[in-house]
């Protein structure tokens, strides 16, 4: 089904071209292996290689190291169109692309370009981030894992958990403190650690409710040692890197929850179309058409703000406030169109053989990963407070 929303106007014709050519892609190529890549708890690399092959990765990147030179809202397409076939992948699509691709294309030395961004692009290699620990993610300035220097190198100890891609990397950018206090940002350095350097070593994957098919795990640094020129950007501002990036993150999340949305509402009006219940489609229920209208109006306004935010990040505008309100109103939206197309496909909603149940356990993710819901509302509470003069520091 293609897309039919106000928001399109928003895109350039270049732009809704390049939309076709991946909903195409997706539907031909990764439908039809969502429930084989969920049994797998990974992407086939097959697959990363043609999606590399035919421009879809590396859309926005530069043409220098293999990419398409497009814009961001190319990015953004994809991460929409994937998540609307199968949010797993898009998870790790999320972290190659929109989190290391990104750090590597604006803090990245040539030679790490070189070595870490082409293979992404090209779909060769998976990559992980690494800034979650056990004792709490919301806490991202408190890591317990550190870095000391000891002559021309480093040495990194602790521990990461929920690590997407972990149990599949070649590499993974792993934030330490290297000085400074608790809680500040001042203080934490930015390592890009090989996957076969010695004491890195990666826990079995996760059995989890949501994302199967996109492999999690937790990742052990014990007396790791890594050369300077493996520090991306420079010692010691390495969780600056991870804060100025985070709006562009939450905004991409929202191009994840309204492809989930989208993919509700695809099946929500299918099958309500089709199935007769009492002799009359569910369609022609008003009780079917509530649900159907909220879904609509959910995946509308979240696309539309989407949208609308990558241009203002384009233009280089500040949208802080904004860009946690639309993950935080994105992730509801998504998590209230799952549950209403479990119900109205009835028992049927609740068989694997159908996607409502993969959508209601992918998008109850979307309220937790790359920042809580909880945490979207203490941003959103503090930047309302600061644009009225009366905020708290
Ligand atoms: C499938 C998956 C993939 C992930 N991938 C990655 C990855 O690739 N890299 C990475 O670094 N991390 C990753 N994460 C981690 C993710 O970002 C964290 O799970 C998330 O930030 C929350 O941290 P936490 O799980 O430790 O919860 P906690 O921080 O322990 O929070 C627990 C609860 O307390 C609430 N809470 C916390 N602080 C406050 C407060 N001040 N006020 C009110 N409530 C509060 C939270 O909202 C939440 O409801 C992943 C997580 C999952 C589930």
């Amino acid at each position: 089904m293609s897309t039919s929303s106000v928001a399109l106007s928003i895109l350039t014709e270049e732009e809704r071209e390049f939309q076709q050519v991946v909903q195409q892609f997706m539907n031909s190529h990764v439908r039809p292996i969502v429930a084989e890549m969920e049994r797998a708890g990974q992407p086939p690399q097959e697959l990363l290689r043609l999606m590399g092959e035919q421009g879809i990765l590396g859309c926005f990147a530069p043409e220098e190291y293999g990419g398409g030179g497009g814009s961001l809202m190319t990015r953004a397409i994809v991460a929409e169109e994937t998540a609307r076939v199968d949010a797993g992948l898009d998870a790790t699509l999320f972290v190659n692309l929109s989190l290391v691709a990104r750090h590597l294309i604006k803090r990245g030395t040539e030679e790490q370009k070189k070595k870490y961004l082409a293979p992404l692009i090209a779909g060769e290699a998976s990559m992980s981030i690494c800034l979650t620990e056990s004792h709490g993610g919301s806490n991202a300035l408190s890591p317990r894992t550190t870095a000391r220097r000891v002559g021309d190198e480093w040495v990194i100890d602790g521990s990461k958990t929920f690590i997407t891609n972990a149990p599949i990397a070649t590499m993974f950018m792993v934030f330490a403190r290297t000085s400074g206090e608790d809680r500040r940002a001042r203080g934490g350095t930015c390592f890009l650690v090989d996957r076969d350097t010695p004491g890195l070593t990666v826990g079995k994957p996760f059995d989890k409710l949501s994302l199967r098919s996109s492999p999690t795990a937790e990742v052990f640094f014990d007396s790791v040692r890594v050369s300077a020129d493996q520090v991306l950007g420079e010692v010691d501002n390495g969780f600056y890197y991870m804060l100025e990036g985070l709006d562009l993150e939450r905004v991409f999340e929202g191009a994840s929850n309204t492809g989930i949305t989208q993919a509700c509402l695809d099946l929500a009006v299918e099958y309500s179309s089709e199935r007769e219940v009492f002799g009359q489609p569910l369609s022609t229920f008003q009780l079917t058409q509530d649900k159907i209208a909220r879904m609509a109006t959910g995946v509308e306004m979240s696309r539309v703000m989407f949208y609308h935010l990558i241009r203002a990040i384009e233009r280089g505008e500040e949208v802080t406030r904004a860009a946690a309100v639309l993950k935080l109103y994105s992730s509801e939206v998504a998590v209230e169109a799952s549950r209403e197309v479990v119900q109205i496909l009835g028992g049927y909603g609740l068989m694997e053989e159908y996607p409502a149940a993969r959508l209601y356990r992918d998008a109850k993710h979307h309220e937790i990963g790359a920042g809580t819901s909880e945490i979207q509302k203490l941003i959103i509470a503090r930047e309302t407070y600061k644009a009225a003069g009366r905020g708290r520091g």
